[in-house]
């Protein structure tokens, strides 16, 4: 018999074209007076474009965010928040800059809006991965959970079409693991399910043409609709791997969940049969872990660990399997060392066995 808890989290969400004009009016309904606009430093345009637009309700820039969120780069901006007296934080940018706005949060309670330009789905999420002293740590806590998230398509055309590929592979890992997480329950199973079939529609017209803003819009609606699975539901064998891979040897975020998910899906695939019938079903395919590596190779996305390793060597597989078998973690099939050292030694030349 049916039987679930279901956990709705507390954003509020604005999406469409042009969006971003909602954003003085958000600065004003949380009451804030003193905001500090967060980007990456590519962006460091758009966000000067955020500070114009905020006029006397912004409280100036921090344009330092960078991959992982380093404890060291948060204290800093930590240090201008208390120095400019910040009642607020605004982020534009991928997961990086969300990243930065809910460290900040996380030590100081103070509210976010977040405006994301990439596909990774944190900012619908009250999880915080953070780096220090070269270990990545995950933090979970209300206080994470940005108030406000503003979807606006515009500001994610100019995403370049290989971030877009990899970013999108990214979303498509929360929905799949959603499918099979312990705790899921019907409405995510739904949630999944769309999200898949959108992101897998919308990500090749992306590539194709990366104008394409009707195709931004359905990509940047897959992406929200994994967001929240992702914060919904527990993640598993995928998540994890991605986790142990960048901590220990720093590799990209998004490259690395296009490389591992048709693996990792291939493994735990005679464990979750519903999961892989309603996966068959959104991508219209008899082997969905064969359909998500022909996915991410369409993308232009990297489909070997060789490929995106940097210093990372193949001998370093033996230390990846067994942090990752280490500490037990929920996943519907078991995991072991000897299996997981296998799982990874196929992504690692991009040879797929289902
Ligand atoms: P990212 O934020 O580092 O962005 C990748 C690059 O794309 C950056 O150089 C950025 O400046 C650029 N960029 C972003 N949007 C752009 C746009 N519209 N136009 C042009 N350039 C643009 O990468 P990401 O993959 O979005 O995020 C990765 C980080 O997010 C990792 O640290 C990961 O751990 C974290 N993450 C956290 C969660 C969570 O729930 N806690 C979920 C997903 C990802």
């Amino acid at each position: 018999m049916l039987s679930f808890v279901y956990n709705g989290l507390p954003a509020r969400v604005i999406f469409g074209s042009g969006t971003i004009a909602d954003l003085p009016s958000e600065v004003d309904r949380l009451g804030l007076s003193r905001v500090l606009v967060l980007s990456a430093p590519a962006q460091e345009a758009d966000a000067r474009g955020i500070c114009d637009r905020l006029g006397k309700l912004s409280a100036g820039l921090y344009p330092h965010a960078t991959m992982h969120t380093p404890v060291s780069r948060t204290d800093d901006a930590l240090a201008v928040v208390r120095d400019r007296n910040i009642d607020g934080f605004v982020a534009i940018g991928g997961g990086s800059t969300t990243g930065l706005s809910k460290a900040l949060a996380y030590r100081t309670d103070l509210p976010q809006i977040i405006i994301p330009t990439t596909y990774a789905g944190s900012e619908m999420t009250p999880i915080l991965g953070e780096t220090h002293e070269g270990q990545k740590h995950t933090k979970s806590s209300t206080r994470i959970l940005p108030e406000v998230v503003i979807y606006d398509v515009d500001l994610t055309m100019t995403l370049p079409a290989s971030v877009s590929g990899t970013s999108g592979m990214n979303a498509m890992a929360h929905a799949v693991e959603a499918m099979y997480a312990k705790d899921r329950n019907p409405v995510i199973s739904l949630i999944a399910t769309d999200a898949v079939k959108t992101l897998a529609l919308a990500l090749p017209r992306v590539i194709d043409n990366p104008l394409d803003k009707d195709a931004r819009a359905d990509a940047l609606y897959g992406a929200w609709l994994s967001g929240i699975c992702l914060g919904s539901v527990g993640m598993a064998l995928h998540h994890k791997l991605c986790h142990v891979l960048g901590g220990l040897f720093d590799l990209p975020h998004a490259d690395t969940h296009a490389v591992i998910l048709p693996h990792v899906l291939a493994y735990n695939a005679p464990a979750v049969p519903d999961a892989i019938e309603r996966l068959k079903d959104a991508l219209r395919t008899t082997d969905p872990a064969a359909a998500l590596f022909d996915l991410a190779d369409r993308l232009g996305a990297k489909t070997s660990l060789a490929e995106i390793a940097g210093s990372m060597s193949l001998d370093d597989l033996e230390q990846a399997a067994q942090v990752a078998s280490q500490n037990q973690y929920w996943n519907p099939r078991t995991i072991e060392i000897e299996s997981i050292r296998s799982l990874l030694q196929n992504a690692w030349t991009g040879n797929l066995r289902t």
